[in-house]
């Protein structure tokens, strides 16, 4: 089912989504036209293109502009795939990428401890420290407290080679 655009008055068929708070929780359904006015005339995107505009709902919904995560997966692919037949122990070292081999072994042992892929997002790599880090935390630990706690050391260094590495970025 089509919903009517939300402008008061208006007939057409509502199928532009416009954000109605700034958390981007709800949404005004308008037709085209009433969602170019409505995001004009809203702070948050005001002095945005339309290019900008479409870039930031993108940030937030996928954390990164398709356009850059598409370039960035297409020239990584490869190197990609090695690493993580290099860290599965399944590389015969016969294909070295020629791109960013630079990537510094700690940075991928670091991945490695949080069983990670190369590819991973500075976003799913916090997400991650949060879940493990509740998981070995001494306090909250639920099995053995020492290796629980030994784990945390662990995971702890990895996550702060991992913050130094991307915050370069
Ligand atoms: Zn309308």
């Amino acid at each position: 089912m089509i919903k009517k655009c939300d402008h008061p008055g208006c007939t057409k068929a509502g199928t532009c989504r416009a954000p109605k708070t700034r958390d981007l929780r709800e949404y005004w359904w308008f037709c085209r036209e009433h969602a170019a006015e409505y995001n004009k005339n809203w702070n948050y995107y005001a002095g945005m293109t339309p290019e900008e505009i479409e870039e930031d709902w993108e940030r937030q919904t996928f954390g990164s502009p398709l356009k850059d995560k598409k370039q960035t997966e297409q020239d990584n692919k490869d190197y990609i795939n090695f690493l993580n037949d290099f860290i599965s122990g399944r590389s015969t070292f016969d294909k070295t990428p020629s791109k960013r081999t630079t990537l510094p072994s700690r940075v991928v042992s670091a991945l490695k401890i949080f069983e990670l892929p190369i590819s991973a997002s500075w976003r799913e790599i916090s997400s991650r420290y949060r879940l493990l880090a509740k998981k070995y935390h001494p306090d909250t630990a639920k099995s053995n407290k020492d290796t629980a706690a030994e784990n945390f050391t662990k995971i702890s260094n990895a996550y702060d080679i991992l913050k130094k590495h991307f915050s370069k970025k």
